[in-house]
């Protein structure tokens, strides 16, 4: 491109890939939508992290707000020029966060319409001289479960298919709702999510009048819909309901259409990370040198990548019990909270739930460590975890640890719902065999990274009923 673009970075909080409205890559000449992109981690701390440093949940490791984030060097490429303002509306990512570190504003809006207004506020005070880096980030599809959905759903629904269900404080557990009220609760969804674009509309068509904004819509996460297997919510599991986000870059006209093609080719034919997605605008602004991050310009992404996502913090077990470590107990009953506790005292470190995506295969490999004073004994405790996971995992014991394996062909079984190592005994072998990469690492005993097959040669494998 001839000029210096403005960037404008689109987050909508918990909007799965396939809730997207078709109308939003409906313009080839303009966008481009990502076949496949992955989130780093599956709820917002930790990928909005990721979404703005261009690092792994894996490395950064902000999972706790008191978990200082690292400097942002990916930040730091950009021109001084450029003037940086972060529209947020998750408490969660206010200026506690440290997210907001190296930005001019940084500001949290309790308010759904607010982060719309201010960024149509904005997008007219760009100029060549003072150009924008906007975050905008809307709550919208997060909050279904809310009272706020409400209306969203009368607009959605003027001919009333049913009230709307709100499931409140219930939303981690989905317990005691029925049939009708679950299908109430995906509609509520959808409303939110048909409120979002319209509300988007007009911030995306005030950047295409002005034809000067390389601008990205992406997720932080998405949502789980399937309470019969303990797939709600979101955090504590990284299926692909929860990871797979959305991702659309709408280009102006200036941008070279071999760029363009480019662009689109590698975004139709390779699976990406939402690390890639800042550094990728930052290619698009014609900033050639960039900071060494997991995230690369994803034209630049070498081939044959496994894409890494983890959630280090909470865990849903199969009754839809989500544990969370060191938390601060939202949306959790008084006994939910007295489980939890009983549970983070038997546990001596935060588990661990990482997958690893390649060449259309995903492993998700969870791990537990007892507590080494915990008032659990070792083995009982080992066995009643083991038989609480979700997902039907393979599982080996390690000393005090466990390693829960999954592994899933996501072209015959994008549902995620048939783990290729639970028929067979020896399914380490199975797995050494058919993982098309480089041994994907988890965290060993004594917290160091290893290699995966070690630990399993090394561990008792146990039959999990
Ligand atoms: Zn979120």
């Amino acid at each position: 491109m001839r000029s210096t673009p403005n960037l404008l970075l689109i987050v909508l909080d918990a909007l799965r890939e396939d809730a997207v409205p078709a109308s939003l890559g409906a313009d080839r000449r303009r966008s481009i939508r990502a076949r496949t992109c992955l989130a780093s981690a599956p709820w917002t701390l930790p990928s909005c992290s990721s979404l703005l440093t261009g690092n792994a949940a894996t490395r950064h490791g902000h999972y706790w707000i008191t978990n200082p984030l690292p400097t942002n060097a990916l930040l730091g490429a950009l021109p001084e020029r450029y003037r940086r303002v972060g529209i947020v509306n998750n408490p969660v990512l206010s200026a506690r966060s440290g997210l907001g570190e190296g930005f001019h504003q940084w500001k949290f809006h309790a308010d759904h319409l607010a982060p719309f207004e201010r960024a149509l506020e904005l997008i007219p005070t760009a100029t060549s001289r003072k150009p924008l880096f906007v975050v905008l980030h809307s709550n919208i599809p997060h909050d279904y479960y809310l009272d706020v959905a409400a209306p969203y759903y009368e607009e959605a629904y003027p001919e009333d298919p049913g009230p709307p269900f709100v499931l409140g404080e219930r939303v981690i557990t989905w317990r005691d709702t029925d049939t009708a009220e679950r299908e109430a609760v995906t509609r509520t969804y959808r409303a939110c999510v048909q409120k979002t674009f319209a509300l988007l509309d007009a911030v995306l068509g005030a950047v295409r009048e002005r034809d000067d904004f390389v601008t990205a819509v992406t997720a932080d996460h998405g949502e789980g819909f399937e309470p019969e297997i303990g797939r709600v919510h979101h955090a504590g599991r990284v299926h692909q309901d929860l990871i797979r986000v959305p991702l659309f870059f709408d280009l102006p006209s200036a941008v070279a259409r071999r760029r363009h093609a480019e662009l689109a080719d590698t975004l139709d034919t390779h699976p990406v990370s939402s690390t890639d997605i800042l550094p990728t605008m930052l290619m698009l602004a014609g900033q050639t040198s960039l900071p060494e991050t997991d995230g690369v310009p994803v034209t630049a992404a070498p081939s044959g990548r496994v894409l890494v996502s983890e959630d280090r913090r909470y865990l849903y077990l199969k009754d839809r019990f989500r544990f969370n470590f060191h938390g601060r107990f939202k949306n959790m009953t008084d006994d939910e909270i007295a489980r939890n506790q009983a549970m983070q005292a038997d546990l001596g470190a935060p588990p661990v739930l990482r997958s690893f995506v390649a060449d259309g295969h995903k492993l998700i490999v969870t791990s537990l460590a007892l507590a080494a004073n915990g008032h659990a004994p070792g083995r009982p405790a080992l066995d009643s975890y083991a038989a609480r996971l979700l997902g039907g995992p393979s599982v080996a014991y390690h000393g005090d640890r466990l390693y829960a394996c999954e592994y899933y062909d996501l072209a015959r079984d994008p549902g995620e719902h048939e783990n290729l190592l639970s028929s067979t005994t020896t399914w380490p072998d199975v797995l050494r065999a058919a993982w098309p990469s480089a041994p994907p690492t988890v965290p060993a005993t004594d917290g160091t990274e290893t290699d995966l097959y070690t630990i399993l040669a090394e561990s008792e494998l146990v039959a999990v009923s």
